[in-house]
């Protein structure tokens, strides 16, 4: 409504009345000076404002202030005829017309393009209609959408698809990406498909079906599609460079195994699972015995290349399931996902542990590290500690401790052998 606009008007009082005469119902701001006025236009954030060119100060650089200030304000000067030149001038400044006083209401508002309510009534468009149920589900879809970013690529395109039959109203929409396509509702005859393209690259596509589809409705849908495709290319940016951030902070850059970070994630997550349904878990934290000898004689690029070798063994001799982690230094973890059934009473270490680290040492005793080259200082050997949920701990730091104790037992009683956590644990690894 009109009645609700703010009003600045700077210069004498015989101007704030002429105006408020001829804005009925406006909420008028009033100060004498232009500088004030600058102040007062930061303040009042006025619809409209009314500056005296009589008004003390510079009017130029005054008007150049207020346009910054509120740059959507209707500003309008008001002047006796022999100011006009000076006014017409400060129009380049930012305002937009100017009136001559004495004021006629009229022409006060015409300038002002202000309407009065009666008009403002007239005059202004119907409000927007609400939204539909239909645009309700498509935001609704997207914001879905959004929260899959980062989750799995095939939950992300299906997700899209259902979005873009929603918004497009289509009977069915298709969205391929990166050869990966989904389809969701119905195959209808009239289609309306556009390439989905990254420069010049095509990276996908996007059908619609339409039952049918007049001439404009077709013509709109091609134009939207478009835009469509922008929302999809923007979004799947968004979960490709979120997938490459969260590959480099949980990979371990050296060895290609995942890191720490990952390692300590994934136990969390794990032994949390274990809790609800009384599963087992075991950790094996090992550790190359003597690697700094393979540093010192060989030097820290072949300590490296040391360090990739027994990783890539390491990855070869353990499950898919199973969390392989460069823990730090010359120290690898594995965790291990048994059995999804509940333990049982009398239920000990999953056998997956113990076979694994057999394996693990059979292959580095009988791998030939050519990274080492003749001149070896000694045969590559591993210690181990190992521990397993619920008995030598509950909890990741309480594994973990568990773990790297029996580590350290392994270690002291001669190397090259895993040793089991625990107080009168057995050494099920010794070198034979
Ligand atoms: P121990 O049998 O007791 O384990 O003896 P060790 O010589 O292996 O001693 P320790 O495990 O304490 O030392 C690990 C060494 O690994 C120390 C460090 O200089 C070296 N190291 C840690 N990270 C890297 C790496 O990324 N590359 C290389 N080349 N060396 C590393
Ligand atoms: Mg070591």
């Amino acid at each position: 409504m009109a009645g609700t606009l703010t009003v600045l008007v700077v210069g004498d009082v015989p101007l704030r009345d002429a105006s408020t005469r001829a804005l009925p119902g406006a909420v008028a701001e009033h100060c004498t000076d232009l500088l004030s006025g600058v102040l007062q236009a930061g303040r009042v954030r006025a619809s409209h404002i009314i500056l005296s060119a009589e008004a003390d100060g510079d009017l130029a650089p005054a008007v150049a202030a207020i346009r910054k200030i509120a740059p959507h304000a209707r500003i309008v000067a008001a002047c006796p005829p022999r100011l006009e030149p000076r006014v017409r001038l400060a129009r380049r400044h930012g305002i937009d017309d100017y009136v001559v006083t004495p004021i006629a209401d009229e022409e006060l508002r015409r300038a002002l393009r202000w309407s009065t309510p009666e008009e403002a009534g007239a005059s202004h468009p119907p409000p927007p209609p609400s939204p539909s149920p239909a645009d309700r589900e498509a935001w609704q879809r997207l914001t879905h959408v959004l929260n899959q970013i980062g989750g799995s690529n095939g939950g992300l395109i299906e997700g899209w698809a259902h979005w873009l039959r929603g918004v497009a109203r289509a009977s069915g929409a298709t969205v391929e990406w990166n050869g990966c396509a989904v389809r969701t509702g119905e195959s209808d005859p009239i289609r309306v498909e556009r390439l989905i393209q990254r420069g010049v690259e095509v990276v996908g596509r996007i059908v619609l079906d339409f039952p049918q589809l007049d001439a404009a409705a077709a013509r709109e849908a091609e134009t939207c599609a478009a835009d469509w495709v922008a929302v999809i290319l923007a979004g799947m940016a968004a979960h490709d460079d979120l997938a490459a951030w969260r590959r480099l902070a949980l990979t371990d850059e050296l060895t290609g195994l995942h890191n720490r970070r990952f390692f300590e994630r994934e136990l969390d997550a794990l032994l949390e699972t274990a809790i609800e349904r009384r599963q087992r878990a075991t950790l094996l934290l090992f550790d190359i015995d003597d690697f700094k000898r393979y540093n010192d004689a060989l030097g820290h690029d072949v300590g490296d290349a040391l360090l990739r070798e027994i990783a890539m063994l390491l990855m070869r001799c353990s499950r898919r399931e199973d969390i392989v982690c460069r823990y730090g230094g010359d120290e690898f973890a594995v965790v291990f996902r048994d059995s999804p059934e509940p333990r049982v009473v009398g239920s000990g270490h999953p056998t997956a542990a113990d076979a694994l680290h057999e394996r693990f040492l059979r292959a580095i005793a009988e791998h030939s590290f050519r990274c080492l080259g003749p001149s070896a200082p000694a045969t590559v050997t591993v210690s181990g500690g190992l521990a397993g949920f619920p008995w030598d701990g509950r909890t990741r730091s309480e594994l973990v401790r568990a773990a790297d104790a029996a580590l350290m037992r392994a270690k002291a009683a001669g190397r090259n052998r895993i040793v089991l956590a625990g107080p009168d644990a057995a050494d099920p690894g010794g070198p034979g």
